[in-house]
C-alpha cells in the first residue's frame, strides 16, 4: 500500500504516521531522512544535493525528485510506503506520478490530517520553555504548577519567538496557500481521504486506519 501523509504543523502529523507505518508494515519515508540517507551513502544524487546544501543554496525540484526515486525504488518499498513531506508542489505531484508510473506503481491514498485553524494556533502558541533547565511545557496540556514557572528547576518560562501568534499564524498560511493546489490535484483524482485530525490520537488513528484498509 502506497500511502502519503499531509497536514498543516501541529496536527500530530509525525505521531499518526509512526502508528501507521507500524500497523501497515510499512517504510516511513519522510523527505529529511531521505536526503540523510542519500548523503551519508554517498549517492551520486546525494553528494549533489550536498553540494547545494553546503552552499546554503535551495536545492532544486530535480535533485529532491532524485532522492525520492532513489529511495523508493529501495527494496523496504517493493511493498508499500508512507511519504511524508513530498511533494510540496504541483510538479513533484506530477513528478512523483511519473517517478511511481515508470516502476509500475501508483499512490493508493492520500491522507490529509484537517485541523482547524484556532485548534493549530492553540496548540503551536501554548508552548513554554524555561530559561534555566530547558524543560518544556504547554499551557494547555502541559501547564506547569504555577504559571510561569519551572516545575523542576523554578526557573522562568518564556515562550519562543518563532511560537508567538504573529510567526505561527504566517506558518500556517503558507502552508495553506502551497497546499491547496495539492489537495486539489489529489481530489481529482479521487485519492483524498480527510481525516478530522482534532479527536484524541487513538481515535484519528484507527480512523486512518480503516480509511486504509477500506
Ligand atoms: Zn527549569
Amino acid at each position: 500500500m502506497n500511502i502519503l501523509f499531509m497536514g498543516p504543523p501541529g496536527a500530530g502529523k509525525g505521531t499518526q504516521a509512526e502508528r501507521i507505518v507500524e500497523q501497515f508494515g510499512v517504510p516511513h519515508i519522510s523527505t529529511g531522512d531521505a536526503f540523510r540517507l542519500a548523503i551519508k551513502e554517498g549517492t551520486p544524487i546525494g553528494l549533489e544535493a550536498k553540494g547545494y546544501i553546503d552552499q546554503g543554496l535551495l536545492v532544486p525540484d530535480e535533485v529532491t525528485n532524485g532522492i525520492v526515486r532513489d529511495r523508493l525504488a529501495s527494496d523496504d518499498c517493493k511493498t508499500g510506503f508512507l511519504l511524508d513531506g513530498f511533494p510540496r508542489t504541483l510538479a513533484q505531484a506530477e513528478a512523483l506520478d511519473q517517478m511511481l508510473a515508470d516502476t509500475g506503481r501508483k499512490i493508493d491514498h492520500v491522507i490529509n490530517l484537517k485541523v482547524d485553524r484556532s485548534f493549530l494556533l492553540a496548540r503551536l502558541t501554548g508552548r513554554r520553555i524555561c530559561r534555566s533547565c530547558g524543560s518544556t511545557y504547554h499551557v494547555l496540556f502541559n501547564p506547569p504548577k504555577q504559571e510561569g514557572t519551572c516545575d523542576k528547576c523554578g526557573g522562568e518560562l518564556y515562550q519562543r519567538s518563532d511560537d508567538t501568534e504573529e510567526k505561527v499564524g504566517t506558518r500556517l498560511d503558507e502552508y495553506t496557500s502551497k497546499t491547496a493546489p495539492l489537495l486539489e490535484y489529489y481530489g481529482n483524482k479521487g485519492l483524498l481521504r480527510e481525516v478530522d485530525g482534532e479527536k484524541d490520537i487513538d481515535a484519528v488513528t484507527a480512523e486512518i486506519g480503516s480509511l486504509l484498509r477500506g
